[in-house]
């Protein structure tokens, strides 16, 4: 199969700078790596085809080679013992590695060792429901490891630096021969980073990081139900060998409340109302989030009725009306009764009774449904 052309392949003239080369082979390595295309034949071919046109015209030697001779002198030179030779296995960080350098604006020169972002670290921030209703603002403690101050995060002593590794040459990468293949390997000296501390900084024993602990202020927008994630970027922790570092997701757990209960917008709550109530109707205090809110019962209210209090819900983070609050009552059955006010039940019941159910509607229809039901599984 013949070769495109590799100016056509990352669609830049033949006389295009290296800052444009490379910003043309970042947008399709985005666009077509194998992580993002999975199982995806065609992207791949891409994704190679661009990376070999970049590897080549962004090494000036094999570019002239190329501009002289085309795709033949850049094989003469790889047949030399120059670089080349990459597979289709090269992970995204590679890609940040060598062409994202300057975007992390580490100073790195000539070599290609790698740089390391930071891990994101998880906080489990616990709040009330009010809290996490109506926002709030809190100060959470996070260790973590941040870059060392007396180094600066380069891990070497005062007054001194770092120097090449010897291993590796400063590329951070090795070549072994196995047979017929070459395999590419991070660097087991430096593992990576292409340069050794000879005397380390004292402070972080050459590790260029420290584990210190950061008071950090979260807001928390109104909102936010249990699950939700606060995104707080560059707080985690501190990349290595000048990566930038990871980010901090704060995890919102909201805490029960003694009353209310959510679903999502909407909340929900019982409200104990005597038997007097229920039977003659009358008034109850309800509490919302708002403050107390008075609602009218009407006469004959039957135990588990619901009552909708619109826009006394939750207003969502993501936008969209507030949420309503449902009150369902609950007739409280009396305790305590001393035995006059037990003689007043009873006497109520007696009169109740006496007219074939019409004071207790689903007690009639729940003994006539037993029944009904008896005699139909008796036939
Ligand atoms: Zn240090
Ligand atoms: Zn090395």
């Amino acid at each position: 199969m013949s070769k495109r052309d590799y100016y056509k392949v990352l669609d830049v003239p033949r006389n295009a700078a290296e800052a444009e080369i490379k910003k043309a082979y970042r947008r399709l390595a985005m666009k077509y790596h194998p992580d993002r295309n999975p199982n995806d034949a065609e992207a791949e071919a891409k994704f190679k085809e661009a990376k070999e046109a970049y590897e080549v015209l962004c090494d000036p030697q094999k570019r002239a080679a190329y501009d002289q001779h085309g795709h033949a002198g850049v094989e003469a030179i790889n047949r030399g013992g120059g670089r080349g030779g990459f597979g289709p296995g090269d992970a995204f960080s590679d890609i940040f590695g060598d062409v994202f350098g300057d975007i992390f604006g580490t100073a790195r020169r000539g070599g290609r060792s790698q740089v390391f972002r930071g891990a994101d670290l998880r906080y489990e921030l616990e709040l009330d429901l009010d809290q996490a209703v109506f926002g709030h603002t809190v100060e959470i403690e996070v260790p973590k490891l941040t870059e060392c101050e007396a180094c600066h995060g380069t891990g070497a002593a005062k007054g001194t630096s770092p120097v090449t590794c010897e291993t590796c040459d400063g590329t951070g990468q090795v070549r072994i021969s196995q047979g017929f293949f070459q395999l590419q390997q991070t660097c087991p000296r430096c593992r990576g980073a292409g340069t050794i501390v000879r005397n380390p900084c004292d402070k972080c024993l050459g590790q260029g990081r420290v584990r210190k602990t950061r008071t950090l202020q979260v807001k928390v927008p109104p909102g936010v139900d249990t699950g939700d994630r606060i995104r707080l970027a560059g707080e985690g922790e501190a990349g290595r060998n000048g990566g930038p570092p990871g980010d901090l997701y704060v995890e919102v757990q909201v805490r029960e409340h003694p009353i209310f209960e959510r679903d999502g917008a909407h909340l929900s709550c019982e409200v104990p109302i005597s038997f007097a109530t229920a039977a003659l109707g009358g008034t109850v205090e309800v509490p919302t989030l708002d403050g107390e809110v008075t609602i009218k019962i009407p006469a004959e209210t039957q135990s588990g009725r619901v009552f909708r209090l619109r826009d006394k819900g939750v207003r969502p983070v993501r936008g969209g009306a507030r949420g309503d609050l449902f009150c369902r009552v609950v007739v409280e059955t009396p305790v305590s009764l001393s035995a006059e006010q037990k003689e007043l039940i009873r006497k109520l019941d007696e009169s109740l009774k006496g007219n074939a159910g019409k004071h207790a509607p689903r007690e009639k229809g729940f003994f006539e449904g037993v029944k009904r039901f008896f005699s139909s599984n008796r036939t």
